[in-house]
Formats: C-alpha cells, sequence, structure tokens
C-alpha cells in the first residue's frame, strides 16, 4: 500500500474550522459528514482523523497518527513528546492567572496559603515550582471564571483571548503564564517517505503564509515616473513594466508587503500615479 500521512484534528471547537481551512488552501480535498471521525483525502495521500484535543499529544507520541494540529498550550500541558513543526498563527490566547478585581496584588507571593481553580494543573504548576511554596490547585474542568464569586477559589488560572470573560466576572488578570497559538506537531519517528509528504505539506503551508504576508500592486503612470515608481516598488524580482495603449504610458505591477500597503499608497498617489489596484495572493512560493 501506499504510504499515507495521518493527521489529526480537532473534531470541533475553536481550531477546528481554521485546521480544516488551511488544508483546503494547501489544495488538499476530502469530505467530511457530521459523523464523520475518519476520512482520506483525494488528492494527496493523506488520512484525516478527528479527534479531542487532549487526546492528540498521546496519539502523535505514540505514532497512531503522524502529525496533529492543536494549541500548544495542550502540548506543553501534556508534556508531549513530539516536535513542534510549524506555528500556524491562529487560536491565538494567553493564559494567566486572576484574581477579584478589588484585590491588592504586588507578585506571586499573594498565592502563599491561597487556593486557584484551573482545568491546566501541570503549566500552572511548573510556573508556581519556586515561586511559592504551599498553594493548593482545585481542579476544575469548565466554568472556572465563577470560582472566586462562589468561595472556591482565591484565584483563577486559564485561557484568556480577549480578557472579556474575566472581565464580566470581576477578575482582574495579574500572571501572564504562557502565550498559545496552533501549532503542527509531529512524530519523531517518521520514515522517509512519511517525512517527504510532511515536508511536501509543509512546503504548502508556507506558500500559503508568504501569500498572506504580500500584495499584488498595479498602476499606471506617465513614464517620466517610472524610475520615481520602481523605487518605491522592488518586486519580487523586479517590478514588471507594460506599454500602456496611450502614448508615453505605462502599467507598472508589483508584489508588495500588505503591510507596507497604505504608506507605499499614499507615495504613489502624491508622485502622481493613477489606477492604482491591489489584489490579494492566494499562494507564493519563494
Ligand atoms: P476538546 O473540545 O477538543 O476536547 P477543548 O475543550 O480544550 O478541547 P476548545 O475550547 O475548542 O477545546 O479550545 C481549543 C484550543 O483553542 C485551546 O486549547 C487553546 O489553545 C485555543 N484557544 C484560543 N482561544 C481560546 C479561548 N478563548 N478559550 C479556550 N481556548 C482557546
Ligand atoms: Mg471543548
Amino acid at each position: 500500500m501506499d504510504t499515507q500521512l495521518r493527521i489529526a484534528l480537532q473534531k470541533s471547537g475553536r481550531l477546528s474550522e481554521q485546521s480544516h481551512e488551511l488544508l483546503q488552501e494547501c489544495g488538499i480535498k476530502y469530505r467530511i459528514g457530521k459523523r464523520t471521525l475518519m476520512t482520506k483525502a483525494t488528492n494527496f495521500p493523506l488520512e484525516i482523523l478527528l479527534l479531542r484535543s487532549a487526546d492528540i499529544p498521546q496519539y502523535v507520541e505514540d505514532g497512531t497518527v503522524d502529525i496533529g494540529i492543536l494549541g500548544e498550550n495542550v502540548v506543553i500541558g501534556k508534556a508531549c513528546d513530539a516536535d513542534i513543526v510549524k506555528r500556524l498563527g491562529f487560536g491565538k490566547c494567553r493564559l494567566s492567572i486572576a484574581i477579584p478585581k478589588n484585590e491588592d496584588y504586588q507578585d506571586v507571593s499573594y498565592f502563599e496559603g491561597k487556593t486557584i481553580a484551573t482545568s491546566y494543573r501541570s503549566i500552572l504548576e511548573r510556573f508556581l515550582e519556586n515561586k511559592v511554596n504551599s498553594v493548593d490547585i482545585k481542579d476544575i474542568s469548565g466554568s472556572v471564571e465563577i470560582a472566586p464569586g462562589i468561595g472556591l477559589a482565591d484565584g483563577i488560572f486559564d485561557i484568556v483571548s480577549t480578557g472579556g470573560t474575566l472581565r464580566s466576572n470581576g477578575l482582574k488578570e495579574v500572571e501572564v503564564v504562557m502565550q498559545s497559538e496552533a501549532v503542527m506537531i509531529a512524530n519523531k519517528q517518521l520514515d522517509e517517505q512519511q517525512q517527504s509528504l510532511l515536508e511536501e505539506l509543509l512546503f504548502r503551508i508556507d506558500t500559503v503564509f508568504n501569500g498572506r504576508k504580500k500584495t499584488y500592486v498595479m498602476l499606471n503612470a506617465h513614464k517620466n515616473l517610472k524610475e520615481k515608481i520602481i523605487n518605491m516598488l522592488p518586486g519580487v524580482t523586479a517590478p514588471t513594466v507594460m506599454h500602456l495603449n496611450k502614448e508615453d504610458w505605462l502599467a507598472i505591477h508589483a508584489v508588495m508587503n500588505e503591510d507596507d500597503f497604505w504608506n507605499v499608497v499614499s507615495d504613489l498617489r502624491r508622485v502622481g500615479a493613477e489606477g492604482i489596484l491591489a489584489m490579494p495572493i492566494d499562494r507564493m512560493v519563494v
């Protein structure tokens, strides 16, 4: 049988939609039904398994699946012995300690003799080690934010993305313990064929990410402006310059950094460029 690469994605939850989107942007086609737990791509040797996040580290570590997409916090929390092969830039959040907003707080010694409620015990323990001698950690699997309000704990340790949930529960963030985003992890003992399939997949992901950082700009200008404009638009190798069907006028096309777009546009307008268009780039091979 031909080698297949097996990937585990979160079955349903915050990361699943963007995980599927990423594979699709990489040109990988497959169908998922409501009850699908496993499917095969039709145009790439990839098997897709849909699992609970917390189970993915173990599956990747023992080689049941070859690679997985999950929150970095889960990888760290489970002390997963797999390689992080790509940071994916979505599912960004932080893991923080919070306490009731009217409490005075100087530093972590605040938690001496206190209790903290969390679903992420191991990360919290590692953070508090050698900082606080005696702290009671209470394991709760959800709705952690209400723990201080109902007298269950003095503080909480939880995932924060905007801070809105903390605020609406009268809490303030006092320690940011780690930053997290979705990552791709891989088993440490992939064979040569699996490794080369993984490299193909990573190449496609880079190609998608490079495209997102760039934009394709087109404009028209009088030929006297050519040098000035070309200095503003370096392009990949060099900009494309074409003649317009109007005497002495040129069309200039170039790839540029998305982040620089608004600055460059105002410079282009100032020197007299016309008909400026910008288009997204879906893929960019570098
Ligand atoms: P599962 O439902 O698969 O068993 P889960 O309940 O931990 O796992 P989600 O709540 O969907 O799954 O979160 C998945 C990941 O999304 C988290 O591990 C974290 O890395 C990331 N994430 C980003 N923002 C948040 C947030 N505001 N709350 C929780 N997780 C977040
Ligand atoms: Mg969940």
